[in-house]
């Protein structure tokens, strides 16, 4: 399963982005989106500021 993002806490801060090793997230409407490109391998959950990423 892809990291899923917790919309309601992302605010678009966007640092996640750069720590993603495949650039699965991007950026709609101000929200992170993670691809089905996505390996699993969390480290876009540590860099997030917020905690609203998570893997399930
Ligand atoms: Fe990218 Fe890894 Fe986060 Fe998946 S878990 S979106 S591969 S940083």
């Amino acid at each position: 399963m892809p990291a899923k993002v917790n919309e309601e806490t992302c605010t678009g801060c966007e640092s996640c982005v750069s720590s993603c090793p495949v650039e699965a997230i991007s950026m709609v409407n101000e929200k992170a989106v993670v691809s089905d490109e996505c390996i699993d391998c969390g480290a876009c959950v540590d860099e997030c500021p917020l905690e609203a990423i998570a893997m399930e």
